[in-house]
């Protein structure tokens, strides 16, 4: 098995299972960010379009962290504080999603996923 080898629509949830969505891309444009917020989630994300992720249930335990420019949405799940996926202040119509929630995802298939410098995403005067 490797990265590629997942067959779609990939399969995610949350830790405790209440949320489960489903993403009909390969995963690709792996990274790492470095934002204030990504670099506190640490999690290695991936790239679907907005009509590429669908949120199959939990939807009601979802809750959305918005903060500054308050474009980008970050979901969590509310009992078990895992974070799913995100709306991108970058690009509205994509989401980064966490790879470790996917269904058969081995964390070891990520030998080095780079990250993209956002430092200056973190803050945006207004
Ligand atoms: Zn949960």
């Amino acid at each position: 098995m490797n990265i590629n080898d997942l067959t779609l629509p990939l399969k995610g949830s949350c830790h405790c299972g209440n949320v489960k969505f489903e993403v009909n891309t390969k995963l690709k444009d792996l990274r790492r960010c470095n934002c204030s917020i990504c670099s506190r989630k640490g999690f290695v994300m991936s790239t679907a379009s907005s009509d590429e992720l669908k949120i199959i249930s939990g939807e009601t335990y979802l809750n959305k962290y918005q903060w500054n420019t308050e474009i980008a949405e970050h979901y969590f799940c509310s009992k078990c504080g895992i974070n799913t996926h995100h709306k991108r202040r970058s690009d509205p119509k994509q989401y980064g999603y966490n790879i470790a929630c996917i269904e058969g995802f081995e964390m070891s298939w990520i030998k080095d996923a780079p990250y993209v410098d956002n430092t200056k995403m973190s803050i945006i005067k207004k």
